[in-house]
């Protein structure tokens, strides 16, 4: 136990400042015992945190604190949720117990604590403790979904706290972060903290890039306003028409209960998009900043009554596009069948002044509210919309999973990615009714999701009356019908034709039966066989296994069956007394072997020898075995970290390696923090993908040119292919840092008939 500076008069203080703060916001929502309870939680949490404190040095109950306020103003919980947060990392890191405060707060409470509070990891033999809390996470959250909520309260917290932390840490916690907690916000419909929590990922992971756009969105602001004041100019008078026509039937009602709110009223936001979408498009669009001209969206917002607010938003839509062009391909309508999350919206995009595309987003305040704050404001006004059910498809969705069988954690967390996060599609029987799947989910998943049994003897499926294959990935408004047979059976390779749990724990399951099946058949014949060749069969079984190399008897009654074992194998053995002997032993293989291995690492090791400039966990990297991973070529100054693979070595990945997050999320604990030095003057393979067009005189040499003589690089390869003078290239250059790399490619950019280039990330 780290010991702590006790807390100071002044701290304390501060504590209760930050608590009558909340307590004075959540007052007005208080029923039953919640001012009890709720002062109760604090002083609870307040003794039991005692001196601890977070990295920052603040004193740890200003954490618990500030989540329940998030839960509270940022979610839109209520006073139960609060009081859950409060107690939230109470369990986990003090000595109250889980009774403690069953006997105190009672079981909802409870059981909300008791979801929050993480298995220990360190006795049990999962291959991944944080899938194995996720898998916890989300038992608790189908029954009560606060937890998640609250649960995403705290991350967002320790994300906009997390400067405090050593890098290595803030790496992991990102790619945890950016692994599952991104798509909750997003399947919850939490947009604004989505947003927020992308950004902060960003700025831990590409630092850089994140304040060239920071300073860039701020440069570009005046120019932004005026823009928008522009656009809004012809529009003014026909909104504060519409504003007028329509205040008329509702002064009605608003004198009716006194509420002017009641009047029909419109704001106008002109926002720009989160940071880390315009990196997004600066990286796969590949255009520069002044060129993303869907920076912002303007949003107008009507507040009108629920009856009004369809023949409202259409009517807005008309006033826009009266006066702008609007893009007829670009209109979505998310108020007539609003999104899996619960997004209402009417989007379209029309030509603006200069020309320019612009986003308008059109909606009412309660539609605005689900937007930006998702779940918890769903539920207000549950009862309002018919199609409030999409998150309790979701939930079901998630208990589905959770009773499917998964051999391993890493197993259930990939199902649970692929199947809750994925956006939905939505298909047809051949009676009408809609059936919704996971999108990508293949016409196999639907025969699946109608009932297993079906599935199993699936022999072909007809898509809109046409035979497709069985691993046809479904469209919007399929009308499916399976065609079956008694005969039909699952086998392996219809695993590769499903990507729903559900379909792939059936398969399974049946494959399983088909060998055990299979297993009686394969240990008749070897039965047989051993009587024929006049030797018991309880006596020599495992000596075969052993002998042919098989990890059990069922394997080998297996591969007897499906005749991928030989009975006329067996004639190698001698038999004496019923028991067969086996030949004489072999010279031990591995003799040789050992100067062959040499040979091949010696190189390596060599190679390796030269760059001292890494640091694993701040010792020089020499001491591994290690090498640079292929999918991402680190170079020197980029950021990376360091992989210790199964053979014991070290693997160098760049941060923004696509595999990177993957890693860093299901093996955290095989991660190592790694950093350049400034020492050391290897050369790294850099991988770079050129467009552009060939004007006729010779692109290649050009290129090859530049390259070795301006600017005195070593080519290793250099490929490329064209069509109708448009050509890509692919060339490996030797770089001694990134610096180096990065002056290369604005060198080759700047080349005439260039128009892309870019570092190759598969
Ligand atoms: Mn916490």
């Amino acid at each position: 136990m780290p010991t702590y500076k006790a807390i100071s008069p002044n701290e304390l203080l501060e504590i209760k400042e930050a608590y009558t703060e909340l307590f004075d916001k959540v007052s007005p929502k208080f029923k039953g015992d919640d001012e009890e309870n709720i002062n109760e939680a604090f002083e609870l949490a307040l003794e039991a945190h005692g001196e601890q404190r977070r990295k920052s040095g603040e004193p740890y109950i200003m954490h618990p604190i500030e989540v329940a306020r998030i839960c509270f103003e940022e979610i839109g919980l209520g006073p139960t949720a609060v009081i859950g947060a409060i107690l939230h990392d109470v369990v986990e890191d003090t000595q109250i117990s889980q009774s403690d405060i069953l006997d105190k707060f009672g079981p909802k409470v409870s059981k909300i604590v008791d979801g929050l509070t993480k298995i220990d990891g360190l006795y049990n033999n999962e291959s991944s403790p944080q899938a194995a809390n996720l898998k916890k996470v989300l038992s608790t959250l189908v029954e009560d979904v606060r937890v998640i909520l609250i649960k995403l309260a705290d991350r967002l917290h320790n994300m906009r706290t997390i400067d405090s932390m050593p890098r290595h840490k803030q790496i992991g916690i990102a790619a945890e972060t950016s692994y599952i907690y991104v798509p909750l916000a997003h399947r919850l419909g939490l947009y604004n903290i989505k947003k927020e929590i992308e950004d902060i990922i960003l700025k831990i992971k590409e630092p850089e890039d994140y304040n060239y756009i920071i300073s860039k969105i701020k440069e570009t602001e005046g120019d932004r306003k005026n823009y928008i004041q522009d656009f809004f100019k012809p529009l003014s008078a026909k909104l504060d028409k519409l504003k007028e026509d329509t205040n008329g039937r509702y002064k009605y009602m608003a004198s009716e209960n006194g509420d002017e709110a009641l009047t029909f009223d419109y704001r106008i936001l002109g926002r720009t998009k989160a940071v880390s979408s315009i990196y997004n498009k600066l990286k796969t669009k590949k255009v520069p900043f002044e060129k993303i001209y869907d920076l912002f969206a303007i949003r107008i917002i009507a507040d009108v009554p629920i009856e009004e607010e369809k023949q409202i938003c259409w009517q807005i839509y008309s006033i826009v596009t009266d006066v702008y062009k609007p893009i007829p391909e670009r209109l979505k309508d998310w108020i007539t069948s609003p999104k899996g999350n619960g997004y209402e919206s009417l989007h379209t995009t029309v030509i603006g002044p200069e020309g320019r595309y612009v986003e308008v987003q059109v909606r009412t305040e309660r539609m605005d509210e689900i937007a930006e704050k998702g779940f918890a404001a769903h539920w207000k006004y549950k009862g309002v919309n018919t199609s409030n059910n999409v998150y309790d498809r979701w939930l079901n969705n998630i208990r589905e999973i959770l009773d499917t069988q998964h051999s391993d954690a890493i197993e259930f967390l990939n199902d649970f990615k692929t199947n809750l996060f994925s956006e939905e599609v939505y298909v047809f029987t051949p009676n009408g009714d809609m059936r919704v799947l996971p999108k990508g989910a293949t016409a196999l998943d639907f025969a699946f999701d109608i009932h297993s049994d079906l599935g199993y003897k699936t022999t072909a499926i007809k898509v809109n009356n046409k035979i497709v294959p069985m691993g046809y990935k479904l469209q919007n408004g399929d009308q499916l019908e399976i065609i079956t047979s008694k005969n039909q059976k699952p086998s392996e390779s219809w695993l590769k034709m499903v990507v729903t749990g559900k379909a792939r724990s059936k398969i399974r399951a049946s494959m399983k039966e088909d060998r055990r099946a299979k297993g009686i058949l394969g240990k008749e014949a070897l039965e047989r066989k051993l009587r024929n060749m006049k030797v018991g069969f309880d006596e020599n079984v495992d000596l075969i296994v052993k002998h042919f190399g098989y990890q059990s008897r069922p394997d080998l009654y297996f591969d007897i069956s499906n005749d991928d074992f030989k009975m006329a194998e067996l004639k190698v053995f001698t038999v004496e007394n019923q028991r067969l002997v086996p030949p004489a032993k072999e010279p031990p293989k591995g003799s040789p072997a050992p100067t062959d291995e040499q040979t091949k690492t010696s190189p390596k090791s060599a190679k390796t020898k030269i760059s001292t400039n890494i640091l694993v966990n701040d010792e020089p990297i020499d001491q591994y075995k290690y090498d640079f991973a292929r999918c991402c070529k680190p170079v020197q100054g980029d950021p990376i970290f360091a992989y210790l693979t199964s053979e014991n070595s070290l693997k160098i990945h760049r941060l923004n390696c696509t595999n990177a997050e993957n890693l860093l999320m299901k093996y955290g604990y095989r991660v190592l923090k790694a950093e350049w030095t400034r020492l050391g003057n290897s050369e790294f393979i850099a991988e770079l993908m050129i467009k552009g067009v060939d004007s006729g005189v010779g692109v290649i040499q050009t290129l090859t040119n530049v390259i070795s003589n301006d600017l005195q690089l070593n080519m290793r390869s250099f490929s490329i292919k064209g069509k109708e003078g448009y050509f890509e290239g692919l060339i490996s250059v030797l770089v001694k840092n990134k610096d180096q790399l990065k002056l290369a490619m604005d060198a080759i950019e700047k080349l005439d008939g260039i128009y892309e280039i870019s570092r190759v990330e598969k």
